[in-house]
């Protein structure tokens, strides 16, 4: 007998499922373990929490769950506006970033189009590739990160999309902005340019750069950014776009009308304002990231250098370490599907985290 799901176009059987963090909670029922004795480091998130001022606003909003939220984003989009200098026509809201991912890809991808991305680049860019029926261009990475070079050469005439994560996730490789400037130069405009920023926040201040400032040379770039990571807001879904305002009127034809919810929008905007939190932030990851490569290089564990909250371990048997590591209450992210099995990102955590780890890691040595 035929079923609906054989029936399913050949494009979405042969999608590779998201591979997400472990749970704690369901880490802690398989251990017996209370949530508490549970250290994940699998998801990138914010060791702090949310900004005190982000959690008020939210609770704040949520008196008003009855209405829809303002589907255009207007309150967010005027503060983003006056932060990053762009017109509210060249922002689109989203529900997380990888809400932007999506529409950039059912707005301009299609059955016959490919998209070029890296080796080892972030896994929602075939997904989003490959659920709108168009095909993924994979270029080798090189020394773990994107080849610049040689994605210029992959775009083909049917090439509609470029993804660019800087720094790259699950990598943490960062390339200098001077080489981004440079492909965006050679890349035809007819190719859209999805330069993924999710980890901007963490960049120490040398390597910052007024990407925003490029929209005006480059109509076919489009800057995808979130509260998911160092504002520390995973759990309400925040992200946006900034690009041309064809572009963006493009992307708004396709999004849900109420893509960004309530609280999250409140979150989002107190979350702007709180700069001290940010600091807070930038200044625990640098200082945890230190912890754990002097830790993974004290156990003779090479590390690729990451300019993001996470850093690739090289462990060896990753698939066995992992499953040691998760016995003893640690969840790390193996990155097998990612083409790298014999490595493990972990997440910059608290100071105390980060050594439970390293000490879980020793004994499973
Ligand atoms: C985490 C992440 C995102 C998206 O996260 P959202 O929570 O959907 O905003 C996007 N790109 C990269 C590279 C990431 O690591």
């Amino acid at each position: 007998m035929i079923t609906c799901c054989d029936l399913a176009p050949r494009h979405v059987r042969a999608i590779a499922p998201y591979q997400p963090g472990k749970p704690i909670s369901e880490l802690a029922r398989e251990l017996g373990l209370a949530e508490a004795d549970i250290v994940k480091l699998a998801s990138n998130e914010n060791p702090l929490g949310p900004s005190p001022r982000a959690l008020a606003a939210a609770q704040d909003a949520l008196h008003d769950m009855a209405l829809y939220p303002d589907g255009a984003g207007f309150a967010l989009k005027a503060k983003l506006s006056a932060k990053l200098g762009v017109a509210h026509d060249q922002i689109v809201l989203g529900n997380g970033s990888n809400d932007i991912l999506d529409i950039a890809a059912q707005a301009f991808l299609s059955p016959g189009a490919s998209a070029v991305h890296a080796q080892h680049a972030f896994a929602v860019y075939p997904i989003a590739t490959q659920t709108v029926g168009a095909q993924s261009i994979v270029v080798p990475a090189r020394h773990y990160g994107h080849d610049l070079a040689a994605m210029r050469d992959a775009i083909r005439d049917d090439t509609r999309l470029v993804w660019i994560a800087n720094p790259n996730n699950p990598t943490g490789t960062f390339l200098p902005w001077a080489e981004i400037e440079a492909f965006l130069e050679a890349v035809p405009e007819r190719v859209l340019v999805v330069l993924d920023e999710a980890y901007g926040e963490y960049l120490p201040p040398e390597d910052r750069c007024d990407t925003a400032a490029w929209l005006a040379r480059f109509p076919n770039l489009l800057i995808s950014r979130t509260f998911s990571k160092a504002y520390g807001l995973a759990g309400l879904r925040v992200g946006y776009g900034l690009g041309h305002p064809d572009v963006i009127d493009l992307l708004n034809r396709v999004r849900h009308p109420f893509n960004v919810n309530l609280p999250g929008l409140a979150a989002a905007e107190a979350a702007l304002d709180d700069t001290e939190f940010l600091a807070r932030t930038y200044a625990l990851n640098t200082a945890g990231m230190a912890q754990l490569t002097s830790g993974l290089a004290r156990l003779a564990i090479d590390t690729v250098p990451s300019k993001g909250n996470f850093v690739l371990a090289k462990v060896g048997d990753a698939a066995r370490i992992n499953a040691e590591l998760l016995k003893r209450g640690v969840i790390v992210r193996p990155v097998a599907g990612y083409g790298l099995p014999e490595c493990l990102r972990v997440s910059v955590g608290l100071a105390g985290q980060n050594a439970r780890f390293l000490d879980a890691l020793e004994a499973c040595l």
